[in-house]
């Protein structure tokens, strides 16, 4: 099937972008890298009037470290934020999620903001950016507005970006102290979207104990989850191994994944069990490790 008939325009700044979105309304659609849309659109299941081609616009892209925040521009292609020193030094677990996505031709040309959009229930990026409460800065022609992640995604596809606004960067907070992350998951093949998908960050005191946390699972609700009661049970605690497992229960436990043609609920959740697990597993190991190169 090929896409209908659409016309195209190249915006040259986010001005532009909010013009033109506020003029051609909901019909008109922006293309960033075109991973997700260019297939969406291959199969008529989105039919845009006007696609607005945001790939030039130079304020869109680029990393930066401003106080206590990572803030990575919404053009920015995924490879770019894969190679950035400044993520691997403020942020690593944006990283340790971009390993999981798609294949280096996706990541070439595929973009923070556009991942966030195009909010399928099982992306690394959407889950990280709940896990690491993200602040997403949205534009239209009458002014900026600031959302949380967590607040952000609403359900599969569907996120809280109006249609006359565009994503113009992300802010992840900077975790300072002994900090350790992972992220894991369970995908057909290599480079699909993941059928679970779980992810830890913790921060540890100077005791060893844990001072900050954040978990979070993808692809086992309608969007990315952060796993509360897990986190609340780990502040403040020593996290040994036979209670990092019990843990894991409770976040397997915790969920209402779905079924559907790739993997049954029942599936899902011991996956997730499996997957929190190993991601806590590697996370305290990581912080302890940290704590260990910093005394
Ligand atoms: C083979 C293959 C495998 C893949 N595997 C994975 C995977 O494992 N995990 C994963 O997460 N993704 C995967 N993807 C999707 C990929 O990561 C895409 O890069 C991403 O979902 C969309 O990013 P994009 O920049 O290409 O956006 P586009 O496809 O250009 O746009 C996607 C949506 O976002 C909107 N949009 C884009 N930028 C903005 C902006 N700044 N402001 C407002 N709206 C905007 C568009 O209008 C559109 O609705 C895969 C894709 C392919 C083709």
């Amino acid at each position: 099937m090929k896409a209908a008939s659409f016309d195209y325009v190249r915006a040259g700044s986010i001005g532009e972008i909010c013009e033109l979105l506020a003029e051609h309304g909901p019909m008109s659609k922006l293309i960033a890298g075109g991973q997700s849309l260019v297939p969406m659109m291959a199969m008529r299941l989105t039919k845009p009037s006007l696609l607005i081609d945001i790939n030039e616009v130079k304020e869109l892209k680029g990393i930066s470290a401003q106080s206590d925040n990572l803030i990575i521009a919404g053009g920015t292609r995924q490879h770019q934020i894969e190679a950035s020193s400044e993520v691997k030094r403020f942020c690593p677990m944006v990283q340790k999620a971009l390993f999981w996505v798609g294949h280096p031709q996706t990541r070439n040309r595929g973009t923070l903001g556009g991942s966030l959009v195009h909010a399928d229930p099982a992306a690394e990026l959407p889950l990280v950016s709940v896990l690491l409460d993200a602040e997403i800065l949205l534009q239209d022609a009458d002014g900026e507005e600031s959302v949380a992640a967590s607040e952000f995604f609403l359900a599969p596809l569907v996120t809280a970006l109006r249609p006359d606004q565009c994503l113009v960067r992300v802010s992840f907070p900077i975790w300072s102290g002994a900090v350790g992350g992972s992220f894991h998951e369970v995908s057909p093949r290599r480079g699909d979207f993941a059928i679970v998908s779980a992810a830890a960050q913790i921060a540890l005191d100077e005791a060893g104990n844990c001072s900050r946390v954040a978990v979070g699972l993808g692809g086992v609700a309608a969007t990315p989850i952060r796993v509360f009661a897990v986190e609340e049970a780990i502040l403040g605690g020593g996290l040994a191994k036979t209670q990092l497992h019990e843990l894991a229960r409770l976040a397997a436990d915790e969920i209402d994944p779905e079924g559907d043609l790739h993997a049954s609920a029942e599936y899902r959740r011991e996956v997730a069990y499996v997957l929190i697990e190993r991601a806590l597993t590697d996370a305290v190991q990581e912080a302890r490790a940290r704590m260990g190169a910093s005394s």
